[in-house]
């Protein structure tokens, strides 16, 4: 016999985990299907978009758009077209045959399909007394945190786009930037590099790792001890405040041993968006190691939701 698998009441047709990106363009397109996707919001909504300031590279915005309000925006039309948000995260994941199961604050939910676009979060350098001093002189994001810093120096720690970008944003408010790197160029695109590298209060520390953080008598971040590579030698550098920028794990936790992912964590597309279980499909910085744009995850998250309409509405017997 042959069914399809949409249903009208009893389970969820599509969760998408993950309000970032790629899980807000998959919801546009699979409320505009009639699908009427249940989205996760997780711990940090809005995914990485929230935390950056301008977003100059999202077509459409010749100006620029600030990273918080294009996530509002998209998250304001997948609601227009009938997407329905919950706040809650995903504590467990059981696969099925004919629909997967899925813990969210302690409580069961099913659904025939998945889309997950739960994204990726900070890394840290994993250095003693590292998660005591988070919110006391050490933090991930620059514009969460950067105005607590006015006039006094700090550091960024990271070579790439993100630590260009948080580096630039932070010398409106510091009095100097040192931007410590563990080689002696930046893995940053050209043109962020290049503007970086010109500011004239942001100053390159090379060749050089964070040995250790300093605090002072209330555990508030007072100096780090660098190690410089090249030359073997230790230095200690006063700073207020430290911004970890060194990139990414992806947020697959709860799918570890239950669908492929690679040695990096990513989830491992198969065919198109199509995971190694049937009916579960992933997008952007979840599943994606190589390109993690913005515009990249919401063409992901668009092909994710083009690919849940065709598993749901073809017959069962064909796949
Ligand atoms: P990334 O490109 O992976 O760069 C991470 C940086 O941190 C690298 O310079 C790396 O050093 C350094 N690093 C990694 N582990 C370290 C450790 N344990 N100790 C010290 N340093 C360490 O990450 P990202 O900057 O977050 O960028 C991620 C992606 O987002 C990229 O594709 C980027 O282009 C994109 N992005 C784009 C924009 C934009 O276009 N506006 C803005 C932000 C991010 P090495 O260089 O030595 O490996």
């Amino acid at each position: 016999m042959v069914t399809q698998r949409v249903c009208k009441e009893l389970m969820e047709n599509v969760m998408i985990i993950g309000t970032g990106c790629a899980g807000l363009t998959a919801a546009i397109y699979a409320a505009r299907a009639s699908l009427s996707p249940l989205v996760l919001e997780g711990s940090q909504p809005g995914g990485q978009l929230t935390m950056t300031t301008a977003v100059e590279n999202f077509p459409g915005f010749p100006e620029g758009i600030e990273g918080p309000d294009l996530i509002i925006r998209m998250h304001e039309q997948a609601e227009r077209f009938g997407a329905r948000f919950e706040y809650g995260v995903l504590e467990d994941f059981e696969p099925g045959e004919q629909f997967h199961r899925l813990k969210v604050d302690g409580a069961w939910r099913e659904t025939r399909s998945l889309i997950i676009a739960s994204g990726a979060s900070a890394k840290w350098l994993n250095l003693e007394g590292e998660k005591q001093l988070i919110g006391h002189g050490l933090t991930s994001c620059a514009t969460c945190d950067g105005a607590f810093y006015k006039n006094v120096p700090v550091a960024i720690v990271g070579g790439g786009d993100s630590a260009c970008e948080e580096a630039l944003f932070l010398t409106r408010f510091a009095s100097e930037v040192y931007l410590i790197h563990r080689r002696d160029t930046l893995r940053a695109s050209h043109i962020m590099a290049d503007r970086t590298l010109a500011h004239p209060k942001i100053q390159p520390i090379w060749n050089s790792t964070v040995q250790r953080y300093l605090s002072d008598a209330s555990g508030e971040m007072q100096a780090v001890l660098l190690h410089n590579t090249a030359t073997n030698t230790t230095s200690k550098l006063e700073v207020k405040c430290v911004f970890v920028a060194i990139g990414h794990t992806p947020n697959t936790g709860p799918f570890v041993g239950k669908l492929d992912l690679d040695a990096a964590g990513h989830v491992i597309l198969r065919r198109g968006m199509q995971t190694s279980l049937p009916g579960v499909f992933a997008a952007g910085d979840v599943a994606d190691p190589i390109y993690r744009q913005a515009i990249t995850a919401a063409g992901q998250g668009c092909a994710a939701a083009i690919e849940v309409e065709r598993w749901l509405t073809s017959p069962v017997s064909e796949i």
